[in-house]
């Protein structure tokens, strides 16, 4: 047997980080297509960052191994099918689904979806084997564990109270900025982390529509550009992540333009590994 093996801990954090941003919707054929509706990222297989397409787009397999929904904030982009994804699960879970969120957060998703009116309270709910989901509250600004995963959260600056996230496995560390215009902690947590592999970075409207990105809170291109002055790593993969459909294209021509060393466009559907 190879060294390696002989001790699971070792092979266990050697491994890479596993991720995938869940497509929104599928073609004819049943491939994914690429414009970003809704936003769910999957790591490893098992846990999710946000569930707005989560019932849609995993596949049986996953469906039974994600335990563990990081929701950074109740736009319905980010949670339109997490009361679907329960639901399929119902009679079947044997451990509840973590919903790992700020209180502000469980607070809103308690109140204005899982309301008795909009869906069932599943909080509430046992089937056969116990309770279907529970709610796990997220302390922003210190490390916690989610499943295999150490994450940290903190505050950016969008419409709702919203948290970016830094998640490490061990040996790979990758930030999501979630929804998000100018920001300060955030870029210090990136920057106080001792190596970064990937920053997955929101790009919602293009550079004509600045205003109503400001207002909305989101980034054009040319404000991401500026915010990334803000981080002190280089070397690591930048990818665009939650551009508005109607205005891919010009969003992707504006990006690219930025000419910023390690800056694409993340493609549904693809397993990036780091
Ligand atoms: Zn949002
Ligand atoms: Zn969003």
């Amino acid at each position: 047997m190879p060294p390696a093996f002989a001790n699971p801990v070792f092979a266990l954090r050697a491994d890479p980080v596993r991720i995938q941003l869940l497509p929104s919707t599928f073609d004819s054929n049943g491939h994914a297509t690429p414009e970003q509706r809704l936003t769910c990222f999957l790591i490893d297989e098992s846990v999710a960052v946000d569930a707005g397409s989560i019932a849609l787009a995993v596949n049986g397999e996953q469906r039974e191994k994600v335990r563990d929904i990081i929701v950074t904030h109740p736009h319905m982009d980010h949670i339109a099918s997490l009361p679907i994804f329960i639901d399929d699960l119902f009679p079947t879970l044997k451990t509840p689904v973590r919903v790992h969120a700020t209180p502000e957060v469980i607070s809103s998703l308690e109140r204005d979806i899982f309301n008795w009116n909009i869906y069932p309270r599943f909080s509430e709910l046992e089937n056969d084997f116990g309770r279907v989901m529970e709610y796990v509250p997220i302390p922003v600004g210190q490390e916690f564990e989610v499943a295999h995963l150490t994450v940290t959260a903190v505050a950016v600056n969008h419409i709702v109270p919203t948290v970016g996230l830094v998640i490490s496995n061990g040996k790979t560390t990758v930030a999501f900025s979630s929804d998000t215009s100018e920001t300060e902690e955030f870029w210090h947590l990136l920057n106080r982390a001792p190596s970064l592999q990937a920053l997955l970075i929101e790009a919602s409207f293009p550079d004509s529509m600045a205003q109503l990105a400001e207002v909305s809170r989101h980034f054009t291109p040319a404000s991401l550009k500026r915010e990334l002055s803000k981080l002190s790593h280089n070397e690591l993969d930048i990818l665009a992540v939650h551009i508005k459909p109607a205005y891919r294209e010009i969003v992707i021509q504006e990006l690219n333009a930025l000419n910023i060393p390690g800056l694409g466009v993340m493609e549904s559907g693809k397993i990036y590994e780091w």
